[in-house]
């Protein structure tokens, strides 16, 4: 019988997430989606994975919250014994931008903690299946802000920033394990969370002349899944049409 195989993508209701999900749902993986509050768009995203041929559920928690991230892996384990969620995407992650001279503490506490405590909170209880497993990969969604800093994200680049060294410390603790942890760092890829965003005055600054497709991201972290990325760990690889190599 052919081994099951799991992936937890965190944020797996809409943007990035969502198609990172379809995608590895397209490698024959079942998907475990994360979501915090959209109920309706984690639904659809669980359709659009079933559409793609495999299947999956819904698992809601705040990766912002040690405790309810850790008991909702713990139940999901409880009811699958035995079963490794051997890929995590840790994709869950939020913009609040403001020039540093008027943000506030919450709003850049809220920003780390979700976007950086969240992969704390979220791999933590999954490393052991994977080390007991050998085999494992970790794929942290970080940003262009996190390797150049942006002006009006001193919260959001110093979140990605943190993210990007934490995947090249866990790379070599777990490395001999067959487990590899790496970060992509998109550029201004079309979602919901770039709406905002004056498109046409940005794209003149991208060389590609255009924002990124979320499945373009999900391509790329569904290569770093493959077996054919077991030499790639500890790498933060950019995808942003040439905006900053
Ligand atoms: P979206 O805003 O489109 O989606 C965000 C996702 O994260 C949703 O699924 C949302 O769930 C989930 N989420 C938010 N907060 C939490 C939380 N506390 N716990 C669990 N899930 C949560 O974002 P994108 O798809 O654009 O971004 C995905 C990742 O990619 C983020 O980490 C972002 O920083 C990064 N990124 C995005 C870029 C872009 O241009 N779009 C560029 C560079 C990096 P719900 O539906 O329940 O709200």
């Amino acid at each position: 019988m052919e081994e099951i195989r799991y992936a937890l993508v965190t944020g797996g209701s809409r943007g990035i997430g969502k198609a990172v999900a379809v995608r590895l749902a397209k490698d024959g993986y079942k998907v475990l989606i994360n979501y915090v509050s959209n109920e309706d768009a984690a639904k659809t995203a669980l359709e659009a994975v079933r559409e793609a041929g495999s299947d999956g559920e819904l698992i809601r928690f705040d990766v912002a919250d040690p405790a309810a991230s850790a008991e909702a892996i713990q139940a999901w384990q409880s009811k699958h014994p035995g079963e490794v969620i051997s890929v995590l995407v840790n994709n869950a992650g939020i913009r609040n931008d403001n020039l540093m001279m008027r943000m506030n503490y919450e709003d850049w506490k809220k920003v780390i903690d979700i976007t950086l405590d969240g992969f704390y909170n979220t791999t933590k209880p999954l490393l052991k299946g994977m080390i007991s497993n050998r085999w494992g990969r970790i794929i942290n969604i970080a940003s262009l802000s996190g390797i150049r800093g942006m002006a009006g994200q001193t919260n959001y680049s110093a979140a990605k920033g943190g993210l990007i060294s934490a995947t090249k410390a866990l790379a070599q603790e777990i490395a001999k394990r067959n487990i590899t942890v790496n970060a992509v760092a998109p550029g201004f890829i079309r979602t919901d969370m770039t709406e905002d965003l004056p498109q046409d005055e940005l794209r003149k600054m991208i060389p590609s002349g255009r924002f990124g497709e979320a499945e373009e991201v999900a391509d790329l972290v569904a290569f770093l899944a493959s077996e054919n990325a077991s030499y790639i760990t500890g790498e933060v690889i950019s995808i942003n049409g040439g905006l900053y190599t």
